[in-house]
């Protein structure tokens, strides 16, 4: 299959609608990362996305919607608190976890009686949903086990050859996947850290509890209540560990385990803020230290540069684990098997 990268225009939008109608898939830009869309609502068409994807038949696709109209036929019902995070976060990069209705079929929602919903902030994903008439299932768009896709290059790099066309909207703004929130219960519990952040959610509903798997790895015979929690994502072949602590320790713990690594024959490659000085070592930029946004929109491609070049070892600067630095560390720390080291 020939795979098409063409940049969001209207034309664009309505040929991908076209595609998606048809039970096509298409990589499509939100403000998270880049989706791998299909027609909510078409099983033959969503199984397409699991096997492009190499992805689990256990894992649920995030449900996508451009207006909150569109999510009465596909829930049984909204929670009062479910209500109150729509109102204070949408659209954004907020999937809320709710009862499924029918319309939604087992394929989506890997069986479970849930389903996770989100209505994006992007324009032209919202476009797409609009101008395809279909709610759009969709997960990140990277093969299986690799970093999510940040940029249309990223998709085309995992999807050459097995979807028809890729819509280019830049670089995705927040550069994490959506924070995933079951607001079914008495506290809401975020099941995956992302763009709406503990504390916005604690602002609006007064109480939030954050899943025990957010920042530690599973133990055999543990039960997810997300589970795309429980596959090993991200990794780099690099191997990766976390430096922890006042920022002068961490840079000499690195520094030190560097030159270690290139004596011992390996290629080693620091995951860096730009105010910090490695000596002119190898290091591929999370921005600034100040910005801990930076470091959430570059940590996939940093992940993606280790491997295209080569690197062996990785050597991450920590960021504090709260706002949204608490999904950067759910993420960095899945990538290095939350190997993470205290200095
Ligand atoms: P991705 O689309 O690749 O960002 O992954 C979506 C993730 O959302 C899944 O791996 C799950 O962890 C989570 N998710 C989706 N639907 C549900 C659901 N019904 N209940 C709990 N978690 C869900
Ligand atoms: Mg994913």
């Amino acid at each position: 299959m020939l795979t098409q990268v063409k940049p969001v225009f209207p034309e664009s939008i309505e040929e991908a609608a076209q595609l998606i109608r048809d039970g096509e898939l298409v990589g499509m830009p939100t403000e998270t990362v880049y989706g791998l869309g299909a027609n909510a609502l078409d099983e033959t068409a969503v199984r397409k996305i699991f096997a492009a994807k190499g992805r689990p038949a256990d894992n649920p696709l995030i449900v996508h919607v451009s207006c909150l109209d569109e999510i009465v036929p596909l829930v049984k019902y909204i929670p009062e608190s479910a209500k109150r995070l729509m109102e204070a976060f949408w659209p954004g990069p907020m999937t809320l976890i709710l009862p499924k209705s029918d319309a939604i079929p087992s394929v989506v929602s890997a069986g479970l009686d849930t389903v996770g919903i989100r209505l994006p902030q992007s324009e032209a994903a919202r476009a797409l949903i609009r101008a395809a008439g279909r709610p759009i299932a969709a997960p990140s768009a990277n093969r299986s086990g690799r970093p999510s896709p940040t940029t249309a290059q990223h998709v085309f790099e995992d999807m050459d050859g097995r979807i028809p066309l890729i819509l280019d909207g830049g670089a995705s703004e927040v550069g994490v996947e959506s924070s995933v929130i079951d607001a079914t219960g008495e506290v809401p519990v975020i099941l995956r850290p992302g763009g709406i952040t503990p504390e916005m959610v604690e602002r609006v509903l007064g109480d939030v509890r954050v899943d025990e798997h957010v920042m530690s790895p599973l133990a055999e015979g543990d039960v997810v209540r997300s589970p795309g929690m429980k596959y090993k994502h991200y990794a780099p072949k690099a191997k990766t560990v976390i430096f922890d602590g006042a920022a002068e320790r961490v840079i000499a713990a690195i520094c030190t385990r560097y030159d270690e690594a290139e004596a011992a024959g390996e290629r080693p490659a620091i995951l860096g803020f730009d105010e910090h000085d490695f000596g002119g070592r190898t290091r591929i930029s999370l921005g600034s230290v100040k910005r801990p946004q930076d470091a959430a929109a570059r940590l996939f491609g940093a992940l993606r540069e280790l491997d295209e070049r080569g690197e062996t070892v990785a050597l991450c600067e920590a960021v504090e684990a709260t706002g949204i630095g608490l999904a950067v560390m759910n993420r960095m720390g899945r990538a290095a098997g939350f190997d993470i080291e205290r200095v």
